[in-house]
């Protein structure tokens, strides 16, 4: 594997809390025609290493335009000094820094998506260079990584904690343990990541560092109860896997209801040819069954004509449900969970 080209000024196994920058050479793709071969990129990075402990990484900003883990990460880069752990935290608060600063999904630099290019190339494109230093640099020196998403531009998720299942029937317990300790009100057991081996989660598994994923929220704005859960639920973590010498938190751990994802084929779909106006009938948590009527479709071009209903094909939890009003064929609406059975595969 090349070395990384990406360079930073700060010594990132030092003892300490350092605040600086990782840089991205451009000069290869800088698109702007002008004279800027020497330009860099700015990625975000905080280290705080005090005594001995578990190191972690946590990251936020692998989508740009998901905030919620942006601003939880940036508050606890304020908060966090080293006398306050044993151990090793190690902060991308904006993964992907070129996606954060365009407010997109995908870098604007390579229309890269950073959750699907692990593990990387020292020597292609910018947000391959950065999958790449996350895999090369920073997954051997960690045990854990914390990846804070939300629902981006389309959609909003109820705040949940999320965790792959492992074969490892340790590893597996352990991961239920610290995602019981997020304790977000909904929990989530994947059996595979959308993103596969070309996700953190991948990189994570090839490493053998323990991952926990999130979904806070959603649809381009922050939302302030998501941003408090996580907030006391990512203190609790942090106390809980031994780095936080205190809790940082009052409140306790609420039960948690841990679901599965229901297989996408069984989401509910706008079916409508013409596109209209979606209007969800039910919440975000809210039980549906099959056969329930759970929105309308409106169309704004004859507004004397009935609305369609929107019917579930299976029932579950709503556990996302789609932003854009305008709707047509093919458009997920909302993303369904149903109990996790411990006893299944
Ligand atoms: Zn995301």
């Amino acid at each position: 594997m090349s070395r990384t080209k990406i360079w930073t000024e700060i010594d990132i196994d030092a003892v300490g809390k350092q605040v600086g920058y990782f840089r991205l050479p451009l000069a290869v793709h800088d698109r702007s025609g002008d004279d800027a071969s020497y330009n860099y990129e700015p990625i975000p990075i905080v280290t705080i290493r005090n005594g001995v402990g578990p190191s972690v990484l946590l990251m936020a900003g692998n989508h740009g335009n998901e905030y919620e883990g942006q601003v939880l990460l940036m508050k606890l880069i304020r908060l966090l000094e080293p006398k306050d752990i044993r151990g090793r935290i190690i902060i991308l608060p904006a993964a992907n820094a070129p996606a954060v600063r365009a407010d997109r999904r995908n870098s604007p630099i390579d229309d890269g998506n950073l959750n699907r290019q692990f593990p990387g190339d020292a020597n292609g494109s910018p947000t391959a260079m950065i999958a790449h230093l996350i895999e090369s640099e920073i997954l051997p020196r960690v045990q854990y990584a914390f990846d804070f998403h939300s629902g981006s531009l389309s959609a909003e998720y109820l705040p949940v904690g999320v965790i792959a299942r492992s074969p490892d029937p340790a590893r597996f317990a352990h991961s239920l343990d610290y995602l019981k300790a997020f304790g977000m009100p909904v929990s989530m057991v994947i059996q595979h990541s959308t993103g596969g081996d070309g996700a953190l989660i991948g990189a994570c598994r090839r490493a053998g560092v323990y991952h926990l994923s999130t979904e806070l929220g959603g649809g381009g704005t922050i939302l302030p109860d998501a941003v408090s859960l996580a907030e006391h639920g990512l203190a609790r973590l942090l106390h809980h896997i031994g780095i936080l010498s205190e809790p940082m938190t009052e409140q306790a751990a609420p039960s948690t209801r841990i679901l599965h994802r229901v297989p996408a084929a069984n989401y509910i779909y706008a079916a409508n040819t013409e596109r209209g106006l979606f209007e969800p009938i039910v919440k975000l948590g809210e039980e549906i069954r099959a056969g329930q009527v759970v929105g309308r479709i409106h169309f704004t071009t004859v507004p004397w004509r009935e609305p369609e209903p929107v019917i579930a094909t299976a029932g579950g939890v709503v556990l996302c449900r789609r932003i854009p009003a305008r709707t047509g064929l093919g458009d997920c609406l909302f993303a369904l969970g149903r109990d996790w059975d411990p006893m299944s595969a």
